[in-house]
């Protein structure tokens, strides 16, 4: 299966962190609501927790993309 890589639209999140708590491994958003990015590399091993993270962002702020793009 391909290797995908997570992109974030900064100028779309907010902050909100639905992301992490779907996603607590990868996604960690900070204490002035700057969303960190700890793995963008999405294997197969974790594609469904990073697929559920991608449709549950409110914001549409998350994609998935060729780990090669
Ligand atoms: S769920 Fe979406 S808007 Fe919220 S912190 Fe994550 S990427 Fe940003």
């Amino acid at each position: 299966m391909e290797t995908l890589r997570i992109v974030v639209d900064r100028g779309r999140c907010t902050g909100i962190g639905i992301c992490e708590s779907l996603s607590p491994d990868r996604f960690e958003v900070d204490d002035d609501g700057t969303l960190i990015v700890h793995d963008d590399l999405v294997t197969a091993a974790d594609r469904d927790a990073a697929e559920a993270a991608v449709s549950g962002c409110p914001a549409a702020a998350l994609s998935l993309v060729p780990a090669g793009s």
